[in-house]
Parts: C-alpha cells; sequence; structure tokens
C-alpha cells in the first residue's frame, strides 16, 4: 500500500500548470482531492512519475452565478456544493447530488472536476451533469474549448479530456420558474457509490406540460448516460403517473445494465426503473411547488 516513488510539484498559475503538463504527457497526473488518485497510487495501478498538484492554481475552486448558468471551478469540493446557499436556492440539484457522497472526509476533499474526470461507472455527479445538460470547459495548450457532458463520458474511467487538458470549469443552468429536480441513489453500504443513481432535472410549461427535460443516469452500465428514451417520451405531455411509470421503463434502453457483486443486471434494471419513476416524481412535485 505505499505508492512508487514519484516526484511532485505545485503550480502557481493555470498556464504554469498546463506548460508542466504538456513537457510531461502521459507521465505525469493532476492532483486534485487525491481521494480518487491516492488509492491508484497505493495499489500501483497508475505509476506516474510526477503529480502536477492543482490546489495552488488561483481561480479553480470558485461557485458563482453568471448570468443564467451557475459556473463551478473544477476544484470545488463535494462540500462546498453541499453547504452552497447559491446552490440551494438556484440549482438544488447539485447540493442534494453531493451530501450522499461518501462520508465527511471524502466530501471535504475530492472535488466535482476529479469526479467527472475520473470517471467511475458508479460516480454520483456524472448522473447530476448529464440531466441538467452540462457543459465543461477544457484548457490545453491549444486554448480552451467546452464540451458537453453528454460527449465527455466514453468508456469506464475514460473520458473525452486529452492527456494534456485540464478541466477547469463545469457550467449548468440556474433552475427557474417551474423547474423541479431530484436525484435518487441506492447507495453501496461500504462506500456510498451508486449501485443505481438516477438525476432528473425538468421544467413544466404553464400549463403542466413538460417542456424541457433531463434524465442522467449512473452505476446501471459501463458509463453514465442521458436516458433520452424517457426524455422523448415525456417532453411535450401531462407527467401523469402513468406516463411516468410507462417511460420508466424506458431506461434501461441506452445500456447493458452491469452485473457485479453488488447487483445482478436484471436486479440493475429493475432498481433503474423503480429509481427513475420516483426521481421523476419528486421532481414533478417540486416543479409545482416553486415558486421563483
Ligand atoms: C472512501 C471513499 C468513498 C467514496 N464514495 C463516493 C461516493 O459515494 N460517490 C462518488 O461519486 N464518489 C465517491 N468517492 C470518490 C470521490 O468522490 C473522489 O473525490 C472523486 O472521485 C475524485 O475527486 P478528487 O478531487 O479526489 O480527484 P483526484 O483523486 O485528485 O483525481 C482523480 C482523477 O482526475 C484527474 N483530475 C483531477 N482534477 C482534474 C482536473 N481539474 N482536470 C483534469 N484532470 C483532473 C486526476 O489526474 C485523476 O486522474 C469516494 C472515495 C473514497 C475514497
Amino acid at each position: 500500500m505505499i505508492p512508487a516513488a514519484f516526484d511532485y510539484i505545485a503550480p502557481q498559475s493555470l498556464d504554469e500548470a498546463l506548460r508542466v503538463l504538456a513537457a510531461h504527457g502521459e507521465e505525469a497526473k493532476l492532483l486534485a482531492g487525491g481521494h480518487s488518485l491516492l488509492p491508484l497510487l497505493k495499489l500501483r495501478l497508475a505509476n506516474p512519475k510526477l503529480l502536477i498538484d492543482l490546489s495552488k492554481v488561483p481561480g479553480l475552486s470558485g461557485i458563482s452565478h453568471q448570468d443564467d448558468r451557475i459556473v463551478l471551478g473544477a476544484l470545488a469540493t463535494h462540500y462546498q456544493i453541499e453547504s452552497s446557499k447559491l446552490l440551494k436556492s438556484k440549482c438544488p440539484l447539485l447540493p442534494e447530488t453531493a451530501r450522499i457522497i461518501g462520508d465527511v472526509q471524502v466530501r471535504n476533499r475530492g472535488t466535482i472536476g476529479g469526479s467527472l474526470v475520473h470517471a467511475d461507472p458508479s460516480a454520483d455527479w456524472p448522473a447530476a451533469i448529464l440531466a441538467l445538460r452540462g457543459e465543461l470547459k477544457l484548457s490545453g495548450p491549444k486554448g480552451q474549448r467546452q464540451i458537453a457532458a453528454e460527449e465527455f463520458f466514453l468508456a469506464p474511467m475514460i473520458t473525452a479530456i486529452e492527456p494534456t487538458e485540464i478541466l477547469t470549469e463545469i457550467r449548468v443552468p440556474v433552475l427557474s420558474r417551474r423547474c423541479g429536480s431530484a436525484y435518487l441513489t441506492l447507495a453501496q453500504q461500504a462506500s456510498g457509490f451508486a449501485v443505481v443513481g438516477i438525476a432528473v432535472w425538468l421544467r413544466l410549461d404553464t400549463k403542466g406540460r413538460c417542456e424541457d427535460i433531463g434524465v442522467g443516469v449512473t452505476g446501471l452500465s459501463e458509463k453514465p448516460f442521458r436516458a433520452r428514451p424517457v426524455e422523448e417520451r415525456l417532453r411535450g405531455n401531462k407527467l401523469t403517473l402513468k406516463l411516468i411509470e410507462e417511460s420508466a421503463a424506458q431506461v434501461a434502453e441506452g445500456g447493458d445494465p452491469l452485473e457485479d457483486l453488488h447487483a445482478s443486471a436484471k436486479f440493475r434494471a429493475h432498481l433503474a426503473q423503480v429509481y427513475t419513476s420516483r426521481a421523476l416524481q419528486e421532481a414533478v412535485k417540486r416543479a409545482l411547488g416553486r415558486k421563483v
């Protein structure tokens, strides 16, 4: 449980971090909260020659409201998000997701950016960010680019980020009138990771029909995904219990359910259906009750 020897550097700016990363390529690893990377180092599943600690890079950890978007710095910790007053009123799906991640120690150090880049297929953040149609800002040697969350997750622990890029920001919409959201998960007892986790964000029109919707799924299959068949079934319609249950039955169409020691594929698919229905019902209830 002792990592192989590595060098360590703590750049003081984003430019410096990008320069060091470009110079060392795949031999270097970025360090954020360390709660996914350090276990990999200790198990020697990752053996970087250099750790580039992002904690001294200014501007990567704030949470702000810009126009109709919430902007989260990649180094915002789970706890910062869980306890943010701004998010509780403007995007409550984020604190709701953060508060069930791991334990206090994990939430205190772990970051949203680290979790998204690590891309564990059972991690909680991807579901919420997919449901919100989040956008990820990446900085690299050629400048900046923005990528939709839906295009970011490629396979278990593989994302669209290049080895020379740093995730700097995550942007999600501000919750407005008649919007509701919910994140429901059946968590693994030991770690808190999701056996299945379903995040829903939706907006109703003045007649109570579903105007817009995002459903993010984690834990069910090899990578998190948006449950588009569910969204398409509901968009434009009144969200009756019957329609919600019919659409929830389509949630597993987006991926092959995993089979492991936590759940069989059949049980996982069943859980996903039940949690999708419950998350949709909760989001509708919250949207109907939301005044501003
Ligand atoms: C006991 C325990 C319980 C946990 N329970 C849960 C849980 O219930 N739900 C859950 O979702 N997660 C859980 N986690 C994981 C936790 O959320 C981690 O904090 C998170 O996965 C990684 O974030 P980090 O900041 O620690 O990243 P690190 O471990 O520092 O980095 C992870 C990876 O991302 C890369 N990286 C980090 N930041 C950036 C960046 N800005 N740009 C580019 N690359 C970057 C690193 O190079 C590394 O490859 C748990 C972890 C532990 C140890």
